[in-house]
């Protein structure tokens, strides 16, 4: 079957960084096809009416991926605003400058000092996605109305 409009697409994808040819990801990715902001465009585009076996990669410019980085992002805040157990890698949720709860990652604890980026981590990075497509079925009507794949390698709730 070909992938149109309201199909569960399977990929197997390789994510690297265009500039310098490093791994960044690699797996499985389900989504929905036909415009549910599921994966970006340009790989949508580039998946219309392939079908189970057909290889592809697309080169996203910055802009086409995560967009630039914000300086603005990168925040210091006080260790004791934050519960034990923050480590470097991990995540937290919080308010930004523009009242927007958004996840920060945690880069640096250095003494009294903790280090955050509310970036992407792949924000700033122009990336190749390359991609083999494993499965191609009908999305179910419940996964319409969701807009998103449900099962397997798409979304679990
Ligand atoms: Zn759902």
């Amino acid at each position: 079957m070909q992938i149109t409009k309201d199909t569960a697409v399977t990929l197997h994808y390789k994510l690297t960084d265009l500039a310098t040819g490093q791994g960044l990801d690699a797996g499985h990715t389900a989504y929905l096809h036909g415009g549910y902001d599921g994966i970006f465009p340009r790989i949508e585009q580039a998946l219309e009416g392939q079908a189970v076996g057909h290889a592809t990669a697309v080169e996203l410019a910055i802009e086409e991926a995560f967009g630039p980085r914000d300086e603005s992002l990168v925040l210091t805040i006080p260790r004791s605003e934050f519960p034990p157990g923050v480590k470097v890698g991990g995540r937290l949720q919080r308010v930004g400058d523009d009242g927007q709860p958004r996840v920060y990652h945690v880069v640096k604890i250095k003494g009294p000092q903790v280090h955050l980026d509310g970036n992407h981590p792949l924000a700033g990075k122009a990336l190749r996605f390359a991609c083999k497509v494993t499965e191609v079925r009908p999305a179910t009507a419940e996964e319409i109305s969701h807009r998103h794949v449900h099962g397997g390698h798409g979304h679990h709730h």
